[in-house]
């Protein structure tokens, strides 16, 4: 491991802090993550004194910028790729109604005390007397082999005061493989109300991270065990379960969808897959009904859940954008590639859906993989088999009539223009017959076929009107 103070700037801001009659630490995340080997670039200083008269006068010294935002007490500066926050050693103390706490000059002690969890709060000393020396008083650097995440203080206590921490207690146990442990998990499940306090946009930068992890699976079980989901994901609470009638049960759709997103993950998904993963199913107990024939359904679940997409981003402020849209694509379309391959794998099919996903097809095939979650081996490989079928077929489809991101070769326009006539429901019903003779293999995708096929359609639709010369 490299030494963990081996820039120079470290020193400096030691002598630094001293000349202001002041010590400092570097503490927290840069601490743990040194000891887990992880590359860390913000560097969080406290120091006993001003820390913003600290960061000014290294400012000055190394001759770049400080950042001061004197309401907080706090200062940042950009060294050498380093990202470098000042801050005064303090003591909070906190008010029920609020995550704000009331903020005291304090100790580095007591800066330690408010810190979330023991492994976030080491700090290495940077004064000349002891410096690189590791602070650990709630036995961080134990806790980190052990992969244990608890608080520093009393866990009521410290989830109390900020809600958020019941959250980050996730998070990490997520992001680092770690165990939140049995005091913590029942501390948070007694505080649980308390996440009301907290805004939406904090719980979801956290659930970003916990779904960017390797197994995001890990957090939202951790939701659940803690109480958490309820309050936080209703519509994922909703999916837990199994029901049962005249011996036939459908799979429990938390734990399925925590599955495929897991396979996501593993397959090297982006965030917006992942969110897609999540919500893939998410109308399944909306849609759900009993048949006598054929047990258990979720007809349409994807075209419910594809239009709570919106409301659900909206509720969790995730961007309304195309990253959006992108999701309710995937949700909508998750169950064509699967479909396709119950059926009979024909070109048309496969013309129709390379149409309808786009240059998406291949985060929609990976998801689609993903989806397979059966217990039963045999009947996995067979699907991924077939799977390898569809994409073959696609490809050599794709390579043969570009339909990916197919304009149909005759517009709109040019059907009014030829026909001397104004925008109606003929001018439609022209371009999508020539759209579908074209997926349905019927004709190229060739401009001098698909004008040959207009006159046709024309002189039945629209038997009145000739082409103009
Ligand atoms: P990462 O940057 O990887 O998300 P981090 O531990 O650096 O992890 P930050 O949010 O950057 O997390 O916070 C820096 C440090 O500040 C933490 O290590 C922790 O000591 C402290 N901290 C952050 N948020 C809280 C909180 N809500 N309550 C108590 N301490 C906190
Ligand atoms: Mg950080």
């Amino acid at each position: 491991m490299a030494a963990p103070l081996d820039n120079p700037v470290f020193g400096l801001i030691g002598r630094t802090a001293a000349e202001c009659g002041a010590r400092a630490y570097v503490i927290g995340g840069f601490v743990r993550d040194h000891f887990l080997g992880r590359p860390c670039c913000d560097i969080d200083v406290v120091v006993t004194g001003s820390g913003v008269q600290v960061a000014e006068r290294l400012g000055e010294r190394l001759g770049v910028k400080v950042s001061t935002f004197k309401n907080f007490g706090t200062a940042m500066l950009r060294y050498r790729g380093l990202e470098i926050e000042f801050v005064g050693a303090r003591k909070e103390s906190y008010r029920a109604d609020s995550r704000k706490p009331v903020v005291e000059d304090g100790t580095l002690e007591d800066d330690q005390n408010r810190r979330d969890f023991t492994i976030n709060a080491m700090a290495f000393s940077l004064n000349e007397d002891d410096f690189g020396e590791l602070v650990d008083p709630f036995g961080g650097i134990d806790d980190l082999k052990a992969g244990i995440i608890r608080t520093p203080l009393d866990p009521d206590t410290t989830f109390s005061d900020d809600p958020l921490r019941m959250v980050r207690a996730i998070r990490f146990a997520t992001q680092l493989g770690m165990t939140v442990t049995a005091e913590c998990i029942e501390a948070i499940r007694r505080n649980r109300e308390r996440i009301a306090i907290i805004s939406r946009e904090r719980i979801t930068a956290e659930t970003e991270k916990i779904i960017m992890s390797q197994r995001p699976s890990r957090g939202f079980f951790l939701f659940d065990k803690t109480g958490l989901l309820e309050l936080v994901y209703p519509d994922l609470y909703r999916l837990k379960g199994v029901e049962k009638r005249g011996g036939r049960a459908h799979k429990d759709n938390f734990v399925h969808t925590l599955k495929v997103l897991d396979n996501v993950a593993a397959a090297g998904g982006d965030e917006w897959l992942r969110w897609a993963a999540l919500l893939h199913d998410i109308a399944k107990p909306r849609t759900k009904s009993w048949d006598d024939r054929v047990g258990w359904t979720f007809h349409n679940h994807e075209f419910v859940g594809a239009r709570m997409v919106k409301g659900i981003f909206k509720a969790w402020r995730l961007p309304l954008d195309h990253k959006m849209r992108f999701v309710e694509k995937m949700v909508l379309l998750h169950l064509r590639p699967i479909a396709l391959v119950e059926d009979e794998v024909t070109d048309s099919a496969v013309r129709r859906l390379l149409f309808d996903a786009g240059d998406d097809i291949e985060p929609l095939m990976t998801l689609c993989r993903a989806d397979i979650t059966s217990g039963d081996d045999r009947k996995v490989a067979r699907y991924l088999r077939n799977f390898d079928t569809v994409e073959s077929k696609m490809r050599q489809i794709e390579e043969k009539d570009r339909i990916r991101n197919f304009q149909p070769p005759i517009s709109g326009e040019l059907i009014m223009r030829t026909y001397g006539i104004e925008p109606c429901s003929a001018v439609g019903q022209i371009k999508n017959a020539i759209k579908d003779a074209i997926l349905d293999g019927r004709i190229a995708n060739d401009y001098d076929e698909a004008y040959r096929l207009m006159t046709e359609l024309a002189a039945e639709i629209i038997p009145d009107k000739k082409p103009l010369a």
